[in-house]
């Protein structure tokens, strides 16, 4: 039951093969079996889960079901949900029980998804390994002593280990992404603006975005149907129509040009990743698309410019945690100041108190032109590369990430190298494009996954183009033999 993908258990359930209480209990089963070896959940909520699947099957033998009704997933530990603990992964948050749901909660609530629990993160979304969160690392399921990526590890890996069909990640630099492609799932970050950002805890407020992380392309169309749309609650979100992501998934690839960035096949890309991604290409030439080459200049300016943006606006974001307004409040206060900083001092993991300090440096008085204004304007020429590109491209593919899963702590006392690990991810969100990662291939056992990236809200064209790969190959359909 567990290796189907949300369609095949979409359409067993509505075949009357099975009930969501089964369904939710077989999938609680399983993360009480498996997830102590994986820690990708922080909460897991069985009582809530089994409430909401009988309401399902209700809803369901009532004869007004969507889709989805009765399908259990994960939410990410950054969702609010209502009566729920949402930690973001920090100490900061460990007693917080959200008020509401998010937008996105709220929605899938509507469509009639099961939530099976929230999963581990790195704090605040910081990170690429999700080693920095509070509730500790969590394991790569293809080998426990590598890292799933980050910063939605723990979707990432629950989704690869089968302990869940489908969770809900976000997607700031590549978060999204970077653990679909290192635990060997589908992930898709959507166009900034494509789905509400209300009641997610923010990090950089002008990147952040919410996305599916699934084991195919199929199971994300079906999930941005309940995800994505307008929310006034948001003013970042985009009021324009919503397509059925469904509908165009088989069309023809005949004519379709794929751009290949030069920038994004040459040094720091690991040779194993490349030929994987080369091979995938391939494979699409053969189901007629056209190869250009084509050129993303200032690629290389898209992480300094990204550390400068992300740490100033995840600076301000994080004031209010405080221990007065929100978050854990240190134990015996001397005084005000005291109460402040340790709060501060004692919430916060090192990862998060390095953002703050660059970013408040970034926007200090006599700074802000030199830093925040400069990254802005870098932002732009990383922007208008890719539009250029788009004038003579369908979409653009390359590595999602420069090399596969790398062991749990390699590189946790080396930030830039952390850092590099989101190169050809980050220039995405800094112009709000969508993208997508699939899963192509293997490295020494470890998954490694094809980026393909999207003009502006062409979300149905990214996922018509992942899906049809999915058809000719079975990467996708790989589980971990621990958890086969
Ligand atoms: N790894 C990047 C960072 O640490 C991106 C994180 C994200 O997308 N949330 O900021």
């Amino acid at each position: 039951m567990h290796t189907k993908t949300l369609k095949a258990l979409s359409d067993a359930l509505s075949a009357g093969e099975l009930s969501s209480q089964e369904l939710t209990q077989h999938f609680l089963d399983r993360i009480k079996q498996h997830d102590p070896g994986v820690n990708s959940f922080i909460t897991v909520t069985e009582e809530q889960a089994l409430a909401q699947a009988k309401a399902a099957d209700e809803q369901r033998a009532a004869g007004n079901a969507t889709a989805l009704t009765g399908v259990p997933i994960a939410h990410k530990d950054i969702f609010c949900t209502q009566g729920v603990k949402t930690s973001c992964a920090s100490k900061m948050l460990d007693n917080f029980i959200a008020p509401y749901n998010a937008t996105v909660v709220e929605k899938m609530n509507d469509a009639g998804i099961v939530t099976l629990g929230k999963t581990n993160m790195d704090e605040f979304a910081m990170g690429s390994s999700n080693e920095t969160s509070f509730y500790g690392p969590v394991k790569n399921p293809w080998s426990t002593d590598h890292v799933p990526g980050g910063s939605s590890g723990g979707s990432a890996a629950a989704v690869a280990a089968r302990l869940a069909p489908a969770a809900t990640g976000t997607d700031t630099g590549g978060s999204i992404r970077q653990p679909a492609s290192l635990c060997g799932i589908t992930g898709l970050k959507p166009t900034y603006g494509r789905v509400s950002r209300w009641g997610m805890i923010a990090f950089a407020s002008s990147l952040d975005q919410a996305g599916p992380m699934t084991q195919t392309a199929e199971d994300a169309a079906l999930l941005m149907n309940a995800m994505a749309g307008f929310d006034p609650k948001d003013s970042t979100s985009t009021d324009i129509e919503v397509p059925d992501y469904t509908a165009d998934l088989n069309q023809p690839l005949n004519g379709l040009r794929i751009g290949l960035p030069k920038q994004f096949f040459e040094d720091g890309l690991d040779a194993e990743v490349g030929k994987v991604v080369q091979e995938a290409i391939a494979l699409y030439e053969k189901l007629g698309a056209t190869l250009v080459d084509i050129e993303l200049p200032n690629t290389h300016l898209s992480i300094p410019a990204y550390y400068v943006v992300a740490p100033a606006e995840a600076s301000s974001n994080l004031s209010r945690f405080d221990g007065v307004r929100f978050g854990y409040r240190c134990k015996d206060p001397a005084d005000l100041e005291d109460l402040y900083k340790r709060s501060r001092g004692e919430g916060f993991g090192e990862e998060v108190k390095r953002r703050i300090m660059i970013g408040t440096y970034a926007l200090s008085a006599g700074y802000y032109d030199a830093y925040y204004l400069k990254a802005q304007k870098v932002r732009r020429l990383i922007k208008n590369d890719f539009d250029e590109a788009f004038k003579s491209v369908d979409v653009i593919m390359g590595p999602t990430s420069p090399n596969a899963g790398f062991k749990l702590g390699e590189k946790a006392s080396d930030p830039v190298s952390m850092y590099l690990s989101d190169i050809y991810t980050i220039s995405v969100n800094m112009a709000g494009l969508p993208g997508i990662s699939i899963p192509a291939g293997l490295s020494n056992r470890l998954p490694v996954g094809l980026q393909i990236i999207g003009n502006y809200f062409d979300e149905a064209r990214l996922l018509n183009v992942a899906h049809r790969y999915q058809q000719e190959t079975d990467w996708h359909a790989q589980v971990p033999a621990a958890f086969a």
